[in-house]
């Protein structure tokens, strides 16, 4: 991975603390290997006016519906951050409650709501902060033996155990600085979750972030292997048809599929163990909400009706019922991504820009090596 930083292309950015904000995250936002589709979350912190025009101590922090990609000003609203780093002192606070506190904070209420990560954003000390779910970095941890490798090929960042995202990680990361200076690390990372980096200057908290996924791409590289498995067979349209069916019946609206065909899904379609190795949950939390927890495993030759999908559904809601809390909402219970034996993987959504997403979160799963 290589650093995309220009510093003539910076400099069109540099009149002040967000614009070069806007500049780096576009960066990260571009590969693809750091963040996907609206993942990872960046901030800075600034001096502004009030509306009495007293100075402010607030939080630029990435708001919700906006990609990193193509973020701009208006993508992170301010939040005061004194009050923000407050919050991670409180014992407990509820998902409602700091979203509602969030929201209290922001100095206009029309922008969007602001990242759920903001509290941890606000308590790191240095002013540019970045975030993501660096692919190559979670591979590492996302191992029986992750901590002991992501400790050998990390030495210099504070490694974290996996706690939900939220305030329970705000909280974590928030005693975790007590007792470890974050300045004298050159990033943390955050098990099964990501990596974050920070610096008073915006090119370092980058590049650094590229110096660590890259030295995890390195280690894969020299200690991976490769799955080669590849099948070839013809499709079987009336299956396609009976599948997708079945999907749309699930979710109570017409469903577009996506079948991958190519030799590395169909070959991981074929893997004796594929219900096994596909079922044990996202490589981070941030693709749940395009690929739900699991996909939906078919059998090579989808009868009518396809009682996989049927299966799925149930399973879904005993889920949901097992896990409920009384603020929870459960969602429609159809899979976004199927594994089609011998066939490949499927992305279902309701429209092509949601297909998209969930294809292109399937490719990483069904790729054994590390994209380009
Ligand atoms: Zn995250």
């Amino acid at each position: 991975m290589k650093s995309l930083w220009n510093d003539e292309a910076a400099a069109a950015f540099s009149d002040d603390d967000l614009g070069m904000r806007v500049y780096s995250s576009r960066l990260l936002g571009s590969d693809e290997n750091l963040v996907m589709h609206g993942g990872g979350n960046t901030s800075v912190k600034a001096t502004t006016n009030d509306f009495f025009g007293r100075a402010l101590k607030v939080l630029y922090v990435k708001g919700s519906g906006w990609d990193l990609k193509t973020i701009e000003k208006p993508g992170f609203p301010a939040i005061k951050l004194q009050e923000t780093q407050m919050l991670a002192e409180l014992e407990t606070l509820s998902d409602t409650d700091m979203t509602q506190q969030l929201r209290v904070l922001m100095l206009d209420p029309s922008a969007p709501s602001p990242s759920v990560e903001a509290i941890l954003h606000a308590i790191l000390p240095s002013k540019f902060i970045d975030h993501t779910h660096t692919d190559a970095i979670i591979t590492l941890s996302n191992n029986p033996q992750g901590k002991r490798i992501l400790e050998a090929v990390f030495p210099d960042c504070l490694i974290l155990p996996y706690v939900m995202p939220g305030f329970i990680l705000s909280r974590q990361v928030n005693q975790a600085i007590k007792q470890n200076d974050p300045n004298h690390y050159k990033g943390i990372i955050l098990m099964h979750h990501g990596v974050f980096t920070y610096s008073d200057e915006a090119k370092i908290a980058y590049e650094n972030m590229i110096e660590l996924a890259s030295r995890a791409e390195v280690y894969i590289t020299e200690n991976g292997t490769t799955l080669i498995a590849t099948a070839e067979h013809e499709v079987d349209l009336l299956g396609l048809a009976r599948i997708r069916n079945a999907v749309s019946l699930a979710r109570g609206e017409a469903q577009l599929a996506i079948l991958d065909r190519s030799p590395d899904a169909q070959g991981y379609s074929t893997l004796d163990t594929v219900a096994e190795i596909s079922s044990r949950g996202p490589i981070t939390p941030d693709h749940v909400i395009r690929t739900k927890r699991i996909p939906v495993v078919i059998g090579a030759t989808p009868a009518k009706g396809v009682p996989e999908i049927h299966q799925y559904v149930t399973d879904y809601k005993k889920y949901f019922e097992e896990n409920r809390t009384p603020q929870l909402q459960i969602l429609d219970p159809a899979p976004r991504v199927g594994i089609w034996r011998n066939a490949g993987s499927i992305a279902f959504g309701s429209g092509v820009k949601e297909c998209n997403i969930v294809a292109d979160i399937c490719l990483l799963y069904t790729s054994p090596s590390p994209r380009d």
